[in-house]
């Protein structure tokens, strides 16, 4: 296979930036084959020497906050604002798995027989082959490098082909953090080498986040291969407006939910579902807010929304608010690209949404939000629950045990009553449905890429 070439465009001037030379495909091989080679003496450590490296993974991050904010800015084109807020979200999980990792890894001792001693430990696996996204560029992999190196397991990443820069910073990261050779290893690869990687015997799991092509191939190998995945795919989140909601608030976070990193976001609010007697107020107050947005040059620090990552991808998003509109769908707020340099779209508020459409039916992958009335609370569950999708769910209500049992009923990884729904190191991540399967992130994170060893001693 020939050498892979990345061309690095940056998405609010289209300019190229910088052209990246790939490793071929014996090269990656021979990447897996180091990381194995380190596997022993990196699982070897004790969990305190593995957790104290991470003070040191923070401090770095912390240190070149800027640096790798701006690095994200140009390559995927977010508020620059955000990409800070992101290194040091890369910070906090490194945190938090410091003082809590040993904990979560301790032995389950379970009581069975008079004279048995009987438990569970938690051993790492090997090498975790990690397929990342581009539009966290640098949450999405600290989200699994950080719990799953510090269980003991060595780590290779295949980042997104539009990161690059990103993908080499932060191996840069784990490096001056004086992690061993071989621990954390970035592969600028194609696609088509996720296959002979997976099918090497040194890889024992892997761990893919992006849509639910790439998942649905990646599982298929996987399978085949009996190595343990974890899926994190897209989403289309409902946001559940009740009748006793506080509209004003309601309005305000999701019009920010919708529209954070340029509404690019797996758990931004994309369904909003809302009830007949609060439907005006709310849709009245949700477009002001998303009229009063800053769209614009993703490096100036007042821009609320910068430009679409890529262009195809844009022109995905238009193409279906496009068929939805043709559908019968009215677009309030938006509704055509800019005419600009740069690959944006701007803030869309969809209205009047019918069944069937892309609107309805699909991600829509950027600030595009389809808004839906119902009349009381069942059907409210109901559309919030008619979609492939179970990502999260924010539910709005002025009474929270309502909030609560409407919460139940929905079917999502994750549901938030009167907040929006965003990701914490200190609880669980992932989805049902067609939003994947596994968890990253809190106890269960960093215990999905271990063995769970059944000992008896008698
Ligand atoms: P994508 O096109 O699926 O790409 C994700 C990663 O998968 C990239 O590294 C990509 O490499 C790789 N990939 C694509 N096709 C593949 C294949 N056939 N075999 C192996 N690897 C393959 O997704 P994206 O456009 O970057 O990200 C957007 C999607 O990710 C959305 O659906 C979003 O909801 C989802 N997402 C989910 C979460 C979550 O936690 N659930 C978080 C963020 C994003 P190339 O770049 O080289 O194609």
């Amino acid at each position: 296979m020939a050498r892979p070439e990345f061309e690095d465009i940056n998405p609010s001037t289209e300019e190229v930036i910088e052209t990246y030379e790939g490793h071929e495909t014996g090269e990656v091989i021979d990447a897996v084959e180091k990381a194995d080679d380190a596997f022993d003496g990196w699982s070897d450590r004790s969990i305190e020497e593995r957790e104290s490296l991470l003070a040191d993974v923070a401090e770095v991050l912390r240190d070149n906050t800027d640096e790798y904010a701006e690095t994200m800015t140009r390559e995927m084109g977010k508020p620059v604002s955000e990409a800070r807020s992101e290194v040091e979200k890369c910070a906090w999980v490194c945190d938090y798995y410091a003082e809590r990792a040993g904990e979560h890894l301790q032995d389950d001792r379970i009581g069975t027989e008079p004279g048995a001693r009987t438990y569970v430990s938690y051993e790492p696996l090997g090498v975790v082959l990690a397929i990342m996204p581009w539009n966290f560029p640098f949450w999405q992999v600290f989200r699994f490098a950080v719990p799953y190196l510090t269980a003991g397991n060595v780590g290779i990443l295949k980042h997104a082909s539009n990161v690059p820069g990103c993908a080499l910073a932060i191996e840069e990261v784990f490096d001056r953090a004086g992690y061993p050779d071989g621990v954390f290893t970035t592969v600028l690869a194609e696609t088509d080498a996720v296959e002979p990687m997976l099918e090497h015997d040194a890889v024992r799991a892997v761990t893919l986040t992006g849509s639910n092509r790439a998942g649905s191939a990646v599982g298929e190998t996987a399978g085949r291969e009996i190595k343990k995945t974890v899926l994190e795919l897209g989403g289309s989140d409902p946001f559940v407006v009740l009748d006793d909601a506080d509209v004003d608030e309601a309005a305000r976070v999701g019009a920010r939910s919708r529209n954070l990193n340029s509404g690019q976001s797996c758990i931004a609010a994309k369904r909003f579902v809302v009830h007949q007697d609060v439907y005006e107020g709310f849709l009245e107050r949700f477009v002001e807010e998303v009229e009063a947005l800053n769209v614009g040059d993703p490096t100036d620090e007042d821009v609320d929304v910068g430009s679409q990552a890529r262009g195809d991808l844009r022109d995905e998003l238009h193409g279906q608010v496009r068929d939805s509109v043709e559908a019968g769908a009215e677009a309030v707020v938006g509704g055509e690209p800019l005419d600009r340099e740069g690959y944006y779209y701007p803030p869309t508020v969809l209205t009047d949404v019918p069944d069937g459409c892309p609107a309805s039916e699909e991600e829509l992958f950027g600030p595009v939000a389809a808004v839906f009335r119902v009349s009381d609370e069942d059907e409210a569950i109901d559309r919030a629950n008619d979609s492939p999708y179970g990502l999260g769910a924010s539910i709005w209500t002025d009474d929270v045990e309502r909030g609560e049992r409407v919460a139940g009923r929905i079917k999502a990884g994750s549901t938030f009553v009167n907040e929006l729904v965003k990701s914490d190191p200190r609880l669980p991540f992932g989805g049902v449905k067609k939003s994947g399967y596994g968890r990253e992130l809190g106890r269960d994170g960093i215990r999905e890429f271990t063995n769970r060893k059944t000992v008896w001693v008698q």
